[in-house]
């Protein structure tokens, strides 16, 4: 599946330098692209169809929601992050749940960045994963250990913001 950069509005498309807020679908991207609410500034030929690879708000966030984003919005919890996530172990893709048929199943949070490192526990240094993959990752980075993230996370509230509409974006599985 193809993902699409969404840049914050200020984007230069000479550096291709700009602050990116989140990643989307193609479809996601045309939606935005039609409500007017961002512009491509980057596009690709994908079977003989002209897709976009990156896009710019049409409006800047204002500074004040941006600097809100790193923190807890309405509605944190752990058990949000589960929900966001789908349920699924954002590292081995496998359907978790807090009554496992095997204890490798259970439901756990992890923090990307840990929290001995000064990892915040905030939407997007949070992500669903099983206890097997928290226990192999331990005290380290997905790139320390060795073990892809195959999902963005982000911030529902932000996300819920930038598209402007009532939806949320799709939870975006990158392998
Ligand atoms: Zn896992």
């Amino acid at each position: 599946m193809a993902l699409v950069k969404v840049y914050n509005r200020g984007y230069d498309p000479e550096t291709r330098i700009g602050e990116l807020l989140h990643t989307t679908t193609v479809r996601h991207a045309f939606g935005m692209i039609r409500r007017e609410v961002a512009d491509p500034v980057e596009l690709t030929l994908i079977e003989d169809r002209i897709v976009p690879t990156a896009l710019e708000l049409t409006r800047e966030l204002s500074g004040a929601w941006v600097e809100g984003a790193g923190r807890r919005s309405v509605g944190f919890s752990y058990r949000a992050v589960h929900e966001r996530d789908h349920w699924s172990c954002a590292y081995c893709g496998r359907s978790v749940s807090r009554t496992p048929a095997c204890e490798a199943l259970l439901a756990t949070v992890d923090h990307i960045l840990p929290v001995s490192r000064g990892g915040p526990s905030t939407w997007t240094n949070l992500v669903c994963a099983c206890k097997e993959c928290n226990n192999r990752k331990a005290d380290r980075t997905p790139e320390e250990a060795g073990m892809l993230l195959r999902v963005e996370p982000y911030d529902p509230a932000l996300a819920y913001r930038v598209g402007g509409f009532v939806e949320r974006l799709p939870v975006l599985v990158t392998a």
